[in-house]
């Protein structure tokens, strides 16, 4: 028999891998968790957090946390001589309760995570390198140094290796996981007052004759984080870099702009590139180890926190028996195609703002387009329609589908009395099956009890009902009937919503519902 120190091993203390620590812990597994690192990055990097990052931060109980410290961008200017085009955000159909991008500093948002994962127990182990592992059909022997090189290496058994190890995945590499695709530009990155009059809630986009430019607000009073397309500049001379910035600006804007010497520079090739594969036997990738793209789209930590959020349940599930370990395939299959879109989404708004442009000059079109970068980029409209965890409509009808989120609501929705309680409940880690018991007594209209009684120990059932509820009932008083209408809902319909808050199914009636549960119970054990 096999001898575990550890359920999971975790590679990598970036915000993702400080998530995947987090939600494996708080689900009751063993994690260490160990960074190459001497301890937290300092550098601001991500600033965009899109909408369904904040969705899934709302679920996980950690948007108050964030919240104090970022600050809301609501539109994008694209400055062209002297016309400016502004797009406000606006998502049409995919209803959200954040219609906005948050810039946040990364520093920030790891420091929430990291405290999020000391409170579930897990203490990063700094200054300690995975350096090699071998895999067999029950666990991972991994290869740890700590304190250098010349330290004695640990080994450790675990029964399955996460990589959130960045774009230089070890893991990613030893893997023989080749990350396809293709560099681009390089282009330099510096964060600096800038001594201007321009819009605080906005991107902006301006060219300047040696390549495009872009600003993108912090929450501090005057602070932009600066984007120079054409990659001119000395990195050890940042008092250059302001002058520099100082003069494309002035001539991009017609007036004189003054900025001051940056806090942070950077220079970066573009990358576009993602694995074919994200796990391979009981070792995975997620995050930059397993797609890198522009940071023009703003997508990198957003996708990862996306990853990392979908396979710690099933990972939970697994090694807690609720689920044979086929279940982990569908983490491929949900989020190597998402990885694989974000190449082609990224690489149309690095090639816009290269070129400083897009497709053509006539206003509306500029909008239409701007606003389709907004959608793309903000993650909402990522849906598991195909995945084998959800069960395809026979007749497609109004409210979220299955394989979609279920939050689909307005800011408005999200306060009415029943969505507080059912957001509250949703906070746990478990399935959840909606009924919906309409006006009538909860236990007279539940069309699905019979199933219901008999539900695998992982569904936890809440009743949905438009009368007041006993104390005991595990449900929500929908008093003013917003949730059953925002979910499009009938009296006795049901919706089974995975862990991640995505609906599995949904139907009514007990035929269906037993339907539903066969075919994910052959998926689990
Ligand atoms: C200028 C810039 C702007 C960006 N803007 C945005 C943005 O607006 N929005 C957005 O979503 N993203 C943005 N990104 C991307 C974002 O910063 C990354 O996608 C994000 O940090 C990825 O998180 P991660 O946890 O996967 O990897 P990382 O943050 O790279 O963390 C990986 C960790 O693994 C550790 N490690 C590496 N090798 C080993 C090993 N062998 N053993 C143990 N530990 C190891 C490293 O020390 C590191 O701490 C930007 C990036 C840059 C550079």
């Amino acid at each position: 028999m096999t001898e575990y120190q550890v359920d999971v091993l975790v590679a990598g203390a970036g915000p993702v891998g400080l998530l995947a620590a987090w939600q494996l812990a708080r689900r009751g597994l063993s994690v260490r968790l160990v960074d190459a690192a001497t301890g937290p990055a300092t550098t601001s990097r991500a600033l965009a957090t899109h909408a369904r990052s904040l969705e899934i931060y709302d679920q996980l109980g950690m948007l108050g946390d964030i919240a104090p410290h970022g600050t809301r961008v609501n539109g994008f200017i694209r400055h062209q001589g002297d016309r400016a085009t502004r797009a406000n955000y606006d998502f049409g159909d995919l209803v959200t309760r954040f219609p906005y991008m948050f810039n946040i500093d990364q520093v920030i948002t790891e420091r929430v995570l990291h405290g999020h994962t000391a409170s579930a127990g897990i203490e990063v182990e700094w200054n300690t390198r995975l350096e090699s592992f071998q895999q067999d059909a029950e666990g991972v022997t991994v290869m740890l140094r700590s304190g250098g090189e010349v330290a004695e290496p640990e080994t450790v058994r675990a029964r399955y290796l996460w990589g959130c190890d960045g774009g230089h995945s070890t893991v990613r590499k030893l893997l023989q996981l080749p990350l396809e695709g293709e560099s681009a530009a390089t282009w330099l990155t510096a964060d600096a007052i800038v001594h201007t009059n321009l819009e605080r809630d906005t991107i902006h986009s301006l060219s300047s004759p040696s390549g495009a430019l872009m600003m993108f607000p912090f929450p501090d009073p005057g602070k932009w984080r600066l984007l120079d397309t054409s990659g001119e500049g000395e990195l050890e001379q940042p008092e250059q870099i302001a002058r520099q910035f100082s003069a494309k600006l002035s001539q991009a804007l017609g007036r004189e702009t003054v900025v001051d010497t940056p806090t942070w520079t950077a220079k970066f090739t573009i990358q576009q590139r993602a694995v074919p594969a994200m796990h391979v036997g009981r070792c995975f990738v997620s995050g930059d180890a397993a797609h890198v793209h522009s940071p023009a789209g703003g997508q990198g930590l957003n996708t990862g926190v996306q990853d990392a959020y979908n396979l710690a349940w099933k990972l939970a599930m697994v090694l807690h028996g609720q689920a044979d370990a086929v279940l982990l395939d569908s983490y491929d299959a949900e989020r190597v195609p998402v990885g694989q879109a974000l190449l082609a989404s990224t690489g149309t708004v690095t090639n816009s703002a290269m070129a400083g442009t897009t497709p053509t000059d006539a206003q509306t079109s500029d909008r239409s387009f701007i606003r389709q970068l907004i959608w793309n980029a903000s993650g909402l409209s990522i849906a598991y329609s195909d995945s084998p965890l959800t069960v395809p409509d026979d007749e497609p009808g109004k409210g979220p589908r299955p394989g979609q989120r279920l939050t689909q609501i307005s800011a408005a929705d999200a306060q009415s009395p029943g969505w507080m309680v059912l957001r509250a409940l949703l906070r746990t880690s478990a399935w959840h099956l909606l009924v919906f018991a309409g006006s009538a007594q909860p236990a007279d209209q539940d069309q699905a009890s019979a199933v219901t009684m008999s539900l695998p120990a992982w569904v936890e059932k809440v009743t949905i009902s438009r009368r007041r509820l006993d104390e005991a009932d595990h449900g929500v008083w929908d008093s003013d009937g917003r949730v059953q209408e925002t979910l499009a809902a009938n009296d006795g319909d049901w919706i089974l919503v995975r862990p991640d808050g995505y609906l599995s199914a949904r139907d009514t009636g007990n035929t269906r519902l037993c339907e539903a549960l066969d075919r994910l119970t052959s998926l689990h054990v």
